[in-house]
């Protein structure tokens, strides 16, 4: 086994972040988190809490002392830390601008004079509304009307990622960028949108599953267990730095067979109900109609093979969710 290394998670009580804690501490690694539970919560990471190797610290990557601190003995950084889920961002444009773009470049900072490797994490959303599938990490960005939140998000993460590469080939601090497409497990929350979480639950308890739009759109999920892995892989490959990566799964799926498929698994006779995207958003709200990620990059880099089918991650948040 490699030398255990002290590594800095930002959004580690988060969903992923959570996960990615749990892996490297049971690598061994000592783990700290800086978290501010805005959307993150102690109960994603109470049973951490007890190992000597998990420090949690509640704080905000706003705070630049604070990350010049947290930063000063680790090996690595994660930085997941950001305004997360398509609910957040039309709730909240300006702060999540400011945290996404301003948090970023705060991390970056505090990490350069060490050169610390650091990761950060990106979204499938960069990609906005291109039709060419499946996206591939060179394929062009296409964002529609600037009177649309939602397309604010997409571009304070490609400030990021440009932010990241001019940081990797200006001052040679070796960064490694991740688009993240569609990740669910267990631990997720439906609160702020998101898809898989919410189905389950509404499945559950006997509710109809809203379906936004008309449910023809299509998203590829990921196991967050797989991902979580993946991305610990990345960061400790020597070729990642100065690159970017799509990590997800190739699989693409109607969000109708998907709310079909949570109805079966869990035996539920929940009806499905169509909602018009207009009544869950306003800002002429815009959804993406397709989307899949190309991850042949991730899989020559670390012969990434995701272990979970969709079937077997939606029975983990059954039972998660059924606890
Ligand atoms: N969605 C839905 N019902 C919900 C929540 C989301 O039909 O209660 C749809 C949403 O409109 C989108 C897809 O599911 O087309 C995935 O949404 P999510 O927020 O999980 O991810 P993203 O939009 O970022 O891909």
């Amino acid at each position: 086994m490699s030398n255990p290394k002290a590594v800095l998670i930002t959004g580690g009580a988060g969903f992923i972040g959570s996960h990615l804690a749990e892996k490297l501490t049971a690598l061994g690694d000592k783990v700290f988190v800086l978290d501010d539970l805005s959307t993150g919560s102690m109960d994603n990471i109470r049973h951490l809490m007890p190992n000597k190797s998990f420090v949690f610290k509640k704080g905000s990557v706003l705070n630049r002392p604070l990350v010049r601190k947290m930063t000063e003995g680790v090996d690595e950084v994660y930085h997941l830390a950001a305004a997360v889920g398509v609910q957040v961002i039309m709730d909240k444009p300006l702060d999540s601008l400011i945290l996404n773009t301003q948090g970023t470049e705060i991390m970056l900072d505090a990490v350069e004079g060490r050169k610390i490797p650091i990761m950060l994490i990106s979204t499938s959303e960069i990609y906005g509304k291109n039709t060419k599938l499946p996206f591939s990490e060179e394929d062009d960005r296409v964002y529609g009307s600037a009177y649309n939140y939602r397309w604010g998000y997409a571009f304070s993460k490609g400030i990021d990622e440009f932010l990241g590469l001019a940081y990797f080939r200006e001052k040679g601090v070796p960064v490694r960028i991740v688009r993240l497409f569609n990740v669910i497990g267990p631990r997720q929350t439906g609160e702020y949108g998101m898809v898989a979480p919410r189905f389950v639950r509404q499945a559950l308890v006997g509710e109809s599953l809203t379906v936004h739009g008309t449910g023809r759109q299509t998203r590829s999920f990921a196991d967050v267990d797989d991902v979580a892995g993946a991305l610990i892989k990345i960061m400790r490959h020597s070729k990642s730095a100065g690159k970017i990566y799509n990590l997800g799964s190739d699989e693409e799926i109607s969000i109708n067979n998907l709310a079909k498929k949570i109805l079966k698994l869990t035996g539920s006779s929940s009806k499905v109900s169509y909602v018009p995207h207009d009544k869950v958003y306003s800002n002429g709200f815009e959804d993406m109609q397709r989307r899949r990620p190309d991850i042949s990059k991730v899989k020559e880099l670390i012969n990434y093979n995701p272990k979970h089918s969709l079937d077997s991650t939606l029975k983990r948040i059954i039972a998660h969710e059924s606890a």
